[in-house]
């Protein structure tokens, strides 16, 4: 990934004409942030060039501001550009983290807190990157999986020199991307901030879909030599600590089903949260005449054209297929047996202008301040609003005062959407607080419900006898395919295998089966050099892109490592008490948040109740936390331990 200060395209390689098309197209506010870096003249960030506060997820490409201002504002940007181009260095090249929190604040109007000038100086790389570790002894890896996760982990321990086998149980690289094939399906993160930081690409859309992300994963894995680490359709049954050589042992069926075992020092689980399809029990669902298709598993050869089709679920998998096949099938029935809040998203579908990609490739500055952008409005901007008020009086509608606000605001959009079928507004306004379940991106929804060939059955599927389906309420209805949009099994924490740590330690048993947790998401006592990535309390749930968690991970996944060898250990291990501090400091976060709410479901928690999936942090407090491993957090087991139960433990941690 470009540093601000590169110049990707030679001023003489550049189409200005697409260029001053892309200033006139882009982004006020960001163009702002460049010109005060550009030029070095604070003017930018006050009236009259002050932006007005955007409303909900919109980018506020205006600033709200008048025709005239804006005129002035693209007519500089496209002067600071073309000077730069010509050689004239950025007046601000790093603005102190102070004035970069402060730079937000403007963009965005509303305060962004000062702690984030820190993380958006890490995030646009305005300082030298720090030492990556120094492998100072042959070490070997497996990655389990080659989605996102295994791709980010094989590119930085390749890096560092530890060579590394990925197993993958699919026959191509993508993980999510690869598998989930519905039509519709796509991100629901906007681009910047879905992409690699070390890998920026040319996005077609704002918010692109499957086949886009999943050629970009491709292409990645190709441009880092990849593919000669993977061995594709193989699936990893169990993976076993051996305390004797303090190295994985990992069992796996190979492509033609011959059991095989491997070896190695360190393990990266990176096999997702949302990898096992969850098919739900339906009465008689075997003896269904037509098609079952669970949206994670679309079959190439589908037709529905003209079909009756059954929708089971409206979470943010059906949210995506029901509007994207709505007007191919004959008639569309959805069970719904619960309600969701979808957000309006003005850049549904949207295609990013030429001139606007063309600028995003000229000035790595304009991506950049975009990016944090995005950042701040879909990641962490609404997380001081989920916060539970023990005082407030409506906790059947919102958890606190702004909650509420949200809850009228997104009400009135779901009123409006509606239009002519208000009748449906008792069966899809949710009784529960905006952001208690996922806040899904409204993908067409409410449009697509009002359709005379859609109807929505707002009750469980209870039944299936043949073809007719017999809803919780006795509805019945006929139909040639079931979709179950269903979601996955995201309590099953690691589930595709069985992992055995030091001493016998099964990773389910001391989980207690859907129990999952994990220091920093990433660590668990008894299991050595063994780390997962997109593990439990790690997602976002009040939004934000995964790859930048599951990045934070393996940064810190290495800086662990790097303890490890500055201890001269052989493997490392997370101190139980460290373990168990964490989740009790999480589990209380949490007790604080919307996500436990009486009364409200979601697939965040298990079935105790406890939130699994999701982090109660800020992104920003999770990076921090991520930056470097702390050695009184770990103990280390000596090359030559001296028994296996008692892994030396450092001075630090015994007086922590
Ligand atoms: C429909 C959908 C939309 C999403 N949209 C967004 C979004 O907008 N923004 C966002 O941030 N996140 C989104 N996510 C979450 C998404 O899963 C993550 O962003 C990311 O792709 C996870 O990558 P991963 O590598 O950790 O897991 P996965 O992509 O699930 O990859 C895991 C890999 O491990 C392999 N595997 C599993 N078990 C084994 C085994 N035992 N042996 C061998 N291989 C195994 C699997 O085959 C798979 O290839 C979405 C998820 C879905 C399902």
């Amino acid at each position: 990934m470009e540093k601000i200060t590169d110049r990707p395209i030679d001023k003489a390689q550049v189409d200005l004409a697409l260029l001053r098309s892309g200033v006139d197209q882009a982004n006020i506010p960001s163009l702002l942030m460049c010109l005060v870096q550009m030029t070095g003249d604070m003017k930018w960030l006050d009236a009259p060039y002050t932006p007005r506060r955007g409303v909900g997820l919109d980018d506020n490409d205006s600033a709200g501001l008048p025709e005239d201002v804006q005129q002035e504002i693209r007519d500089a940007a496209f002067a600071a550009v073309t000077a730069w181009l010509d050689g004239q260095p950025l007046a601000m090249p790093r603005p102190s983290n102070q004035q970069l929190a402060a730079m937000l604040t403007a963009a965005m109007a509303e305060p962004v807190p000062e702690e984030y000038g820190e993380v958006i100086a890490a995030t646009m790389k305005l300082d030298e990157p720090a030492a990556p570790p120094a492998v100072k002894r042959p070490l070997s890896a497996i990655i389990i999986g080659a989605g996102v996760s295994g791709i980010c982990a094989a590119i930085r321990l390749k890096e560092i020199g530890i060579p590394c086998q990925i197993f993958e149980k699919n026959d191509e690289i993508g993980g999510t991307w690869w598998e989930n094939r519905y039509p519709g399906c796509g991100v629901d993160t906007p681009n910047l901030t879905y992409t690699f930081s070390f890998r920026s690409t040319d996005w077609s859309h704002y918010f692109p879909l499957r086949e886009e992300i999943s050629r970009y994963l491709i292409d990645t894995a190709r441009e880092y030599g990849l593919y000669d680490l993977v061995r594709f359709r193989t699936t990893v049954k169990k993976a076993r600590w051996q305390s004797d050589t303090n190295q994985w042992q990992v069992t796996v069926i190979n492509a033609d089903g011959v059991e095989e075992v491997h070896y190695a020092d360190v393990v990266f689980s990176a096999v997702g949260i949302l990898n096992m399809p969850l098919v739900p029990q339906i009465d008689g669902l075997q003896s269904f005449k037509g098609r079952v298709i669970h949206t994670a598993d679309w079959p190439e050869d589908v037709d529905l054209t003209g079909k009756r089709v059954a929708v089971v679920g409206n979470g943010a998998s059906a949210m995506q297929v029901v509007p994207a096949i709505a007007d191919q099938v004959a008639s569309l029935t959805i069970f719904a047996r619960s309600k969701q809040w979808a957000a309006p998203f003005p850049q549904f579908r949207k295609e990013v202008p030429r001139g606007v990609r063309y600028l995003i490739q000229v000035l790595p500055l304009y991506r950049a301040w975009y990016e944090q952008r995005l950042s701040w409005t879909f990641n962490d901007r609404v997380h001081g609003t989920l916060f539970r008020d023990p005082d407030w009086k409506e906790p059947a509608r919102s958890v606190n005062a702004i909650n509420d606000g949200h809850r009228q605001h997104f009400t009135r959009y779901v009123i409006e959407q509606l239009g002519d079928r208000q009748d449906l507004l008792e069966h899809v306004l949710p009784d529960f607080p905006p952001f208690a379940k996922r806040m899904l991106l409204d993908n067409g929804w409410y449009k697509t419900l009002r359709r005379d060939n859609v109807r929505l059955v707002p009750h469980r599927l209870a039944r299936i006898e043949g073809s007719t389906l017999t809803s919780a309420n006795g509805e019945t209805i006929e139909a040639d395919v079931l979709i179950l949009a269903t979601g996955f099994q995201a309590a099953n924490v690691l589930g595709s295998y069985e992992v055995v740590g030091r001493d016998g330690r099964v990773l389910k048993e001391f989980w207690g089966q859907d129990n999952a947790a994990a220091y920093l998401g990433t660590v668990v006592p008894g299991f050595p050099n063994f780390f997962i990535l997109l593990g439990p309390n790690v997602g976002a749930g009040h939004g934000g892109s995964m790859i930048r968690s599951i990045e934070n991970q393996t940064h810190y996944a290495l800086q662990i490592l790097q303890t490890m060898l500055d201890h001269d250990a052989a493997a490392v291990e997370v101190r139980e008490q460290t373990y168990n501090d964490y989740v009790a400091k999480v589990d209380a976060a949490h007790e604080k948040l919307v996500w436990t709410h009486p009364g409200t479901e979601n697939w965040y928690r298990n079935a105790q109740g406890r939130v699994i999936a999701i982090t109660p942090w800020r992104n920003d407090a999770f990076w921090r936390m991520t930056r470097k491993a702390q050695p009184g957090d770990f103990q280390f087991i000596p090359a030559t331990a001296p028994t296996e139960q008692e892994p030396a433990t450092p001075p630090a941690a015994a007086s922590a």
